[in-house]
C-alpha cells in the first residue's frame, strides 16, 4: 500500500468546511495542503497553505493542483469527470473517481446498492410525465420526487401529499427538463448515519452510529449513540461495512440510513467523504473523521474511533450565528464551538456547528433549550 508520508502535500477539490476540517486535522499531523476554489479566502482556504482560485471545471487549474500535491482528495461530490480524469492521470487519487460518478447520480447509486443487495426505499426512474403517475399509482400519497444530480439540503425535492400536488411535480420535471427519481415516502421511526473508512489495503472500520434529527430537510442534531436498540446498531453498522466493502471505496463514505417503523434499515444516501452528521467525531472520538480520511488515503493505519462520551451536535445556519455569537459566555463549557469562517451569512447556510458533551441526553438537551439558539 502506498504511504503518504507527513510533510507531503495534500491537494483538495474543493475550498468549504469540510476541506477546511481535513486541513486543521492533517496541519496536526505534520501535512501541508493545498486546495482549489472559486470563492478567494474560502473556508478551506484558511486553512490551507495555498488555495488556487479556480471554477472547478478550469482544467488548467486541476493540473496545477495535481501538479503541486502528493496525494488529491475531494470535499463535495460534484467533481467534473474530465476533472477527475486528469487529476487521476497526473497525481495519486485513492478514492479514483468510480464512486464519485455513482454517489453523482441517485439512479445509479440506487440501482448500484440494489445490486449489491442493499436494501433502499423503493424507487423508479421518472422521465416524463407519465412515468409520474405510473410511480404515483405504485408508491401512493406521500411520495417524493428528487432530482438525480445535484441536490443537497433537501433540494431538488417534492414531496407528493395528494392527488392536487401531482401537476407540481410535473411542471418542476417540465421545467428542469433533467431526470428524476420517485421514492415511496418512508415512515422512518429514526434517520441514522454510519461513517466507514476504508483504506487502499481493504481495512475497513466504522464510526459509531449517529441519530440524525433534520428540519426542513436539513441536519439539525446529531445524537450519538444513537438511541437504538444493540441489534438495531449491528445491523446498521454491517450495512455500512457491506457499502463500503462493496463499493470498494476508500477514504470516507457516510451511509445515511433509515430506521423504519417495522425496525427495517434502508439506506437513503451515500457520501464519498466526510459527512456533517460525523462532526461529532471531532470532540467526542478517539479518532476524529477527519484524521480518518487522512489515514485512509494516505495509506496509514486506521485510528480508533471509539466514543469517549455521550455527545449531540449542533448545526449552526446563517439564521442562528448572531444567536450564538451574542451567547459565547453562556454557552457550557463542555460545549465546543466550530465555526467555518464563512464571509457571507445567510439563512439555512452551514455556518459552523456546537458539539455538546455531556454525561447524559437529558442533561445536553436542557443545556441546548437553555440557550434559546434554535428555537
Ligand atoms: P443531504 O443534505 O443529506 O445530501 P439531500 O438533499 O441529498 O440531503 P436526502 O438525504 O435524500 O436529500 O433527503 C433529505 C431528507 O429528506 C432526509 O434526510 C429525510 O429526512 C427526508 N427524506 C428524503 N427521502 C425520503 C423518503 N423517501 N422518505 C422519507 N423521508 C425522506
Ligand atoms: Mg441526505
Amino acid at each position: 500500500m502506498k504511504v503518504i508520508k507527513p510533510g507531503s502535500t495534500i491537494g483538495i477539490l474543493g475550498g468549504g468546511q469540510l476541506g477546511r476540517m481535513i486541513s486543521i486535522a492533517g496541519r496536526n499531523m505534520g501535512y501541508r495542503f493545498i486546495t482549489l476554489d472559486p470563492t478567494p479566502d474560502s473556508p478551506c482556504g484558511q486553512a490551507a497553505d495555498r488555495q488556487i482560485i479556480a471554477s472547478f471545471s478550469e482544467l488548467n487549474a486541476a493540473k496545477e493542483l495535481a501538479n503541486s500535491s502528493d496525494v488529491i482528495t475531494y470535499e463535495f461530490e460534484n467533481v467534473d469527470s474530465d476533472v477527475a480524469s486528469i487529476l487521476e492521470t497526473t497525481s495519486f487519487v485513492p478514492q479514483g473517481s468510480e464512486l464519485l460518478k455513482i454517489t453523482q447520480n441517485r439512479i445509479r447509486e440506487k440501482s448500484t446498492l440494489q445490486s449489491n443487495d442493499v436494501p433502499v426505499a423503493p424507487f423508479m426512474v421518472i422521465q416524463s410525465e407519465k412515468d409520474i403517475h405510473r410511480a404515483v399509482d405504485r408508491f401512493g400519497f406521500p411520495c417524493v420526487m428528487k432530482t438525480a444530480t445535484g441536490g443537497y439540503d433537501g433540494k431538488g425535492q417534492w414531496v407528493i401529499r395528494e392527488k392536487d400536488q401531482i401537476p407540481i411535480a410535473v411542471e418542476a420535471l417540465k421545467h428542469s427538463g433533467v431526470e428524476m427519481i420517485m421514492e415511496q415516502f418512508i415512515s422512518f421511526s429514526k434517520e441514522l448515519s454510519v461513517i466507514v473508512a476504508r483504506n487502499l489495503a481493504g481495512q475497513a472500520k466504522t464510526f459509531p452510529v449517529a441519530e440524525n434529527i433534520h428540519i426542513n430537510n436539513i441536519l439539525h442534531q446529531s445524537i450519538v449513540p444513537a438511541r437504538i436498540t444493540e441489534e438495531q446498531r449491528k445491523q446498521a453498522e454491517i450495512v455500512a461495512l457491506k457499502v463500503a466493502e462493496s463499493l470498494k471505496a476508500v477514504g470516507l463514505i457516510a451511509i445515511e440510513m433509515f430506521l423504519t417503523n417495522d425496525g427495517a434499515i434502508l439506506v437513503n444516501e451515500l457520501a464519498p467523504r466526510p459527512h456533517n452528521s460525523g462532526h461529532y467525531s471531532m470532540d467526542a472520538c478517539v479518532t476524529s473523521q477527519f484524521e480518518q480520511h487522512i489515514r485512509a488515503i494516505c495509506g496509514l493505519p486506521l485510528g480508533d474511533t471509539t466514543l469517549l462520551s455521550p455527545i449531540i451536535m449542533v448545526n449552526i445556519l446563517g439564521q442562528h450565528l448572531g444567536k450564538v455569537l451574542d451567547k459565547l459566555d453562556r454557552l457550557p463549557t463542555t460545549a465546543k464551538l466550530h465555526l467555518y469562517g464563512k464571509k457571507e451569512s445567510k439563512e439555512n447556510r452551514k455556518m459552523g456547528h456546537i458539539n455538546f458533551l455531556g454525561s447524559s441526553f437529558e442533561q445536553v438537551f436542557q443545556q441546548i433549550e437553555e440557550l434559546k439558539i434554535w428555537d
